[in-house]
């Protein structure tokens, strides 16, 4: 990014694309990961914040005095606090009470109101009370808008026509022959195979899911560790046409792998990047060397001080 930036919204996407060197073998397929911790906000939901908001503008749904509110397990609460600060709208985050308070703090440093729905270890009726709240909260104030990162498709399309096309670039000749990606939206799931399975269109597509939120498997929903992923709904942003595969990853797994990616490789990653590179690494033993393998670390270890990621250490 050459030059000066007018904003820091200007600098959000350009992540780096990594292929991991050591929690693969001679005999596996390569593994490329896009890391999405080092995005502007520290997620890849910044990416979404802002294309929900530019485009609710450019359709005349938001102006000044509008209020942003939205349900969110909290990276896409983080991305739209940062956005409304800058743009300077007003911005309520409805979210579980079981998501992690470096989440809370940065969306309350970023000048959010927070209103936490307790999870009563059940995640999937959480988000749905989280989603009834904000469409009252909508409802009852002036100018209330709910960006509905669930069904709102301008959430996969900046993955689609952003960060899919930056993967492609960043790929130059290289064939991918399988994506993998938990959900929480689907907007990455949905967006980024989209684009990747129109250029390589025997690429499989494998979705992760957590142990206890494993919704598309047919799993009881319960309460779980890899925040982000396994909200316990199926999202209409989710294009479930795409998918070959789903996997079962425990937040054993999730953290055991997320530590190695950062021991082992040096890369900021958060638990739901543990359960996608879970994913990855099991698919690349099972396609063997010659192929590869890509997936997305969609935050960084530095929202999860105060988790288990972080215990025995
Ligand atoms: N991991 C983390 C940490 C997230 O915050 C999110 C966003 N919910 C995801 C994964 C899943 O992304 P998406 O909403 O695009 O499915």
């Amino acid at each position: 990014m050459a030059g000066i930036l007018r904003s820091i919204l200007e600098a959000i996407g350009h992540t780096p694309l990594v292929e991991l060197q050591r929690l693969t073998g001679p005999e596996d397929a390569r593994v490329l990961v896009k890391v999405e911790g080092l995005n502007v906000g520290g997620s890849i939901k910044t990416r979404t914040a802002l294309n929900m908001i530019e485009v609710a503008e450019a359709q005349g749904l938001i102006g000044p005095g509008s209020v942003i509110i939205e349900p969110t397990s909290g990276n896409q609460g983080i991305g739209l606090a940062l956005v409304c600060c800058l743009k300077r709208y007003r911005c309520i985050i409805v979210m579980p009470d079981s998501v992690s308070i470096e989440r809370l703090s940065l969306m309350k440093l970023y000048g959010a109101e927070i209103e936490i729905i307790p999870d009563h270890d059940n995640i999937g009726e959480c988000m749905e009370r989280c989603m009834a709240r904000a469409l009252a909260l909508r409802d009852s104030i002036s100018g209330g808008y709910v960006p509905q990162q669930f069904e709102n498709p301008s959430n996969p399309a900046v993955h689609r026509d952003k960060t899919a096309v930056e993967i492609l670039e960043q790929l130059g000749e290289v064939q991918v022959d399988a994506f993998c990606s938990g959900f929480g939206t689907g907007g990455t799931l949905s967006g980024i195979g989209g684009t990747l399975r129109g250029r390589f269109p025997a690429m499989q597509v494998v979705v992760v899911e957590p142990e206890n939120a494993a919704i598309l498997a047919g799993g009881a929903i319960g309460s779980h560790l890899q925040m982000g992923i396994g909200d316990g709904i199926i999202p209409a942003n989710l294009n479930t046409g795409l998918i070959n595969e789903m996997m079962i990853v425990s937040d054993d797994e999730a953290l055991d792998i997320a530590r190695q990616l950062a021991l082992q490789e040096g890369l900021p990653a958060g638990i739901s990047s543990g359960s996608n590179v879970a994913g990855a690494l099991r698919l690349a033993r099972r396609l063997g060397s010659g192929k590869t393998v890509l997936t997305v670390l969609p935050d960084s270890y530095d929202r999860y001080y105060s988790t288990p990621l972080f215990t025995g250490l």
